[in-house]
């Protein structure tokens, strides 16, 4: 595995952006002390939880937040093919206006989204312009399909998904490249990993996995909860995401390091070529 932030992945390739790895408010919170979090350090600025994902050369966008065109500018994101959507909490659909651009530079063509039921009704009822009118290049375009346990993408890529409890259901996403057999998981908010989801991921190369806070939650994993899904999976490298402010990025690389050294923490930006 590399990570860097330099050089184009296209083929025989799977690169993995973390456009954003905060939790529903972002980190730091507005208006509020945060105790315990060096502002100082630019790891702890967290947006949205997002991923950005090209596989054999497809681009797939994984949840669309409030800071999504933010995000795209500052991690040069050229093209989406197709976006997948967790599920339809404020701060995973919020920003999927700003997928417009991504239209217009294709002519006009409606963007497939995947997801559950619940957050292909949320895309609906948010962005009823978007879904029911033939293509424009005037505005944004979207066709909504229910997510298939084996997703075949246009290159070869291929996403299996399982569903994860978070309240709602959630999507989670295992991508495959097949030339190398690189696996990948995403299981963002969830209150646990499910027999099956830990069955679908096991042994994959990286896994990023919903770690809160080190305080219990009701829809969320702690990052003890996060640690000991990644060991029942055997990820081979971990990295914890949706995180608060209560997670400081130097803290707590360090509290993992001693404690479970296969798992680190995702900051936005982040880069991996598997
Ligand atoms: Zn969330
Ligand atoms: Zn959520």
């Amino acid at each position: 595995m590399l990570a860097s932030s330099e050089g184009a992945c296209s083929f025989g390739c799977m690169e993995i952006t973390v456009l954003g790895c905060g939790t529903s408010q972002g980190v730091p919170l507005i208006a509020h002390p945060n105790p315990g979090l060096d502002r100082a350090n630019p790891r702890n600025w967290r947006t949205r939880t997002s991923i950005h994902v090209v596989i054999e050369g497809h681009a797939v966008q994984v949840d669309t937040g409030p800071e999504f065109r933010l995000q795209c500018l500052h991690n040069q994101i050229e093209n989406i093919d197709t976006v997948l959507l967790t599920h339809g909490h404020a701060d995973h659909v919020l920003g999927m206006d700003d997928l417009r651009q991504f239209c217009t530079n294709k002519q006009g063509a409606a963007i497939p989204v995947y997801s559950t039921p619940e957050g292909l009704g949320r895309v609906r009822a948010i962005f009823p312009y978007a879904t029911d009118k033939p293509e424009s290049d005037a505005y944004v375009s979207l066709t909504l399909h229910a997510m298939p346990e084996v997703l075949e993408l246009p290159g070869g890529g291929i996403v299996r998904s399982t569903i994860l409890p978070h309240g709602v259901p959630v999507l989670g996403l295992v991508f495959e490249e097949p030339s190398t057999g690189a696996r990948f998981a995403y299981y963002t908010d969830c209150k646990r990993v499910p027999s099956a989801a830990v069955k679908l991921a096991q042994g994959c190369d990286v896994a990023i996995l919903d770690g809160l806070r080190p305080a219990w939650h009701p829809t969320h994993m702690t990052v003890e909860d996060a640690c000991e899904a990644s060991k029942a999976i055997g990820a081979k490298r971990s990295f914890l995401t949706h995180m608060t402010f209560q997670v400081d990025y130097d803290t707590w690389t360090q509290k993992l390091a001693e404690t479970y050294p296969n798992v680190g923490l995702c900051y936005d930006g982040m880069r991996l070529k598997l």
